[in-house]
């Protein structure tokens, strides 16, 4: 099994905003320097906008945000420069599922995977889900694309 590895601190940070944004599911990046070093972690949590979308137009966005996240483009955007900017890594894609057990479901990959449904968008990227119930944090699971099986699999997931 693979293994992947963040700080405590990125991770405190991610509960917190999982907590907070309970009972609707929250999400956002990991970014740090390309040396893989734990302390040039930084999070950025991003705006999810399904209740807006599910608000405005319920026919094509029939779930709202307790079940699904829909990231803010711009903020989106604002990460993925910053990233090419300071050449830095996406380390982590995370979001929450508020009163569901940490699993990859199959809207989860498919939105992983939005251009091309055999490859991910950040095929290196490390995708973990944060298990939220009654507010609370229970657990995160990480899950990375393994290229030969065109499939995600369960990694182990360890705080340094
Ligand atoms: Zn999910």
């Amino acid at each position: 099994m693979k293994e992947a590895s963040i700080s405590r601190a990125s991770m405190d940070a991610m509960i917190a905003q999982a907590e907070r944004e309970f009972p609707f599911e929250c999400c956002g990046f990991v970014i740090g320097g390309s040396s893989g070093d734990a302390a040039t972690e930084e999070v950025r949590p991003i705006t999810n906008i399904q209740n807006r979308k599910h608000a405005e137009d319920p026919g094509a966005f029939p779930r709202d945000a307790r079940t699904a996240f829909l990231m803010e483009p711009r903020e989106h955007l604002a990460v993925m420069n910053e990233v090419d900017r300071r050449k830095l890594e996406l380390r982590v894609v995370y979001h929450s599922h508020p009163d569901h057990d940490a699993y990859f479901s199959a809207t989860d990959r498919a939105q992983a995977c939005s251009f091309d449904p055999s490859e991910p968008d950040y095929p290196d990227t490390i995708y973990i889900v944060i298990s939220v119930r009654a507010g609370k944090f229970v657990n995160a699971a990480a899950f990375a694309w393994d290229a030969e099986k065109k499939e995600f699999g369960e990694i182990s997931l360890g705080c340094r």
